[in-house]
């Protein structure tokens, strides 16, 4: 037996002590668990709601074309690929969907990766080696802040959206310097608030810079452009923005993120993305979906039409009832109440009332701009979507928000 004294003190209490930090603040929660099908409505906690919190844009998620792709990739190559790609996880699957990505994004390459936040901690240490420096937009997505924090590069954060203060500050990195590597990133959809990026203004002024580009479509992948090919698309700029990020896991239905660009860029990557590298590639199931995905959006363009259309309905039923919906223009619609505790109750009484949205507050948005975020759906009937906001209006007038 041992003669070191008996120890009592706990070494992770810390945890608990976080745990208690949450609760007195008001931002501890427990995860909404989802029981049935991923549909406008769904079983979610034991209660039959409709949905307005899913990223799943076009209902791809459960189409028939991608379920019988995804069963028949498993029969036919089973349930994993058993390695990283660089060793012996490179399917022809994946090969295959990534020319179909280029040809569909119309770059010369396509690198998958395991998700789209691992796209960008992949890719954005390459484009910003050390003595770099990126000048990124302050509400750029939380995959772009930890893939800017994995480089040596300098960094600078521009308010969102202000094009004066990008270029000012783009002048002045390349009045220091004339050779250093620039690089510009923006989300084409910012995912809180619904706006669409200045992109050709961002573009403009890059290109008196030399900077480089980098759109991150997360949020626009299927949702913008021609067939759902995102932000570049919408503004025609092909050719004029260098790497686009784009993710299979939200309107795509599956899931996955992508680097749209150079081929040299592709090859590069190979070599040295990190999660590239050392970790595991998709399960042929998750590839052979993507592939049917891009079938679906080129074939049915329907779904986005009636995407739009839904958005346009549910965003002016919003405004009509008085709602803040502050600059959203795409499917994402916020619904801005103040408060972090208010956002989470009103929220919460949705839900009891049948509706699904989420509430946000600190630190995913400041807190007086705590909200409740929806995101409308091709699937979502006008009757469900006049459903929701009749209940928007009535909780709405209970907690005073309208
Ligand atoms: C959702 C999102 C991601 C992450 O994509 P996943 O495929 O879910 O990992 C990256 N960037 C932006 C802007 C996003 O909205």
């Amino acid at each position: 037996m041992s003669d070191a004294p008996a120890r009592s003190r706990n070494p992770l209490a810390f945890l608990d002590a976080e745990i208690e930090e949450l609760k007195a603040k008001g931002l501890y929660r427990q995860l909404r668990v989802v029981e049935s099908e991923q549909k406008s409505r769904c079983v979610i906690d034991g209660r039959e709601v409709i949905t307005l919190s899913s990223n799943n844009y076009l209902g791809l998620n459960t189409h028939p074309k991608l379920r019988q792709a995804a069963l028949d990739a498993v029969e036919r190559f089973g349930a994993g690929s058993g390695a990283v790609r660089t060793i012996a996880g490179t399917m022809s699957l994946h090969e295959e969907l990534e020319q179909r990505l280029a040809t569909f994004k119309h770059t010369e390459a396509v690198l998958t990766f395991q998700s789209g936040f691992t796209a960008n901690t992949g890719v954005i240490p390459i484009l910003a080696p050390e003595g770099a420096v990126i000048v990124s937009d302050a509400l750029n997505h939380a995959s772009i802040i930890d893939g800017i924090r994995l480089t040596k590069a300098e960094r600078k954060i521009f308010p969102h959206a202000d094009i004066d203060a990008l270029r000012s500050s783009l002048r002045e990195i390349r009045a220091a310097d004339a050779d250093r590597t620039v690089l510009v990133i923006t989300d084409g959809v910012f995912s809180m608030d619904g706006d669409i990026a200045r992109l050709p203004e961002i573009v403009e002024v890059a290109e008196e810079a030399d900077a480089v580009v980098l759109v991150d479509d997360a949020h626009a992948s299927g949702v913008l452009g021609r067939n759902g090919r995102g932000t570049v698309d919408h503004f025609d700029l092909h050719g004029r923005v260098h790497v686009q990020v784009g993710t299979l896991s939200k309107a795509i239905g599956v899931l996955g993120g992508y680097v749209a660009g150079p081929a040299s860029l592709r090859t590069v990557l190979e070599h040295k993305a990190r999660p590239f590298l050392f970790s595991t590639s998709h399960p042929p199931a998750v590839a052979a979906a993507c592939l049917a995905a891009i079938h679906v959006l080129e074939t049915e363009p329907e779904l986005i039409e009636r995407l739009w259309e839904n958005a346009r309905h549910f965003k002016a039923g919003l405004e009509k009832l008085g709602f803040d919906t502050g600059n959203s223009e795409t499917p994402i619609t916020p619904v801005i109440v103040g408060a972090g505790a208010l956002a989470h109750r009103f929220s919460d009484r949705l839900f009891e009332e049948g509706v699904f949205a989420m509430g946000i507050g600190f630190p995913t948005v400041p807190e007086e701009k705590s909200r409740v975020r929806t995101i409308v759906t091709a699937e979502h009937s006008r009757e469900e979507l006049d459903t929701c906001l009749e209940v928007f209006e009535r909780v709405g007038r209970e907690l005073a928000i309208i």
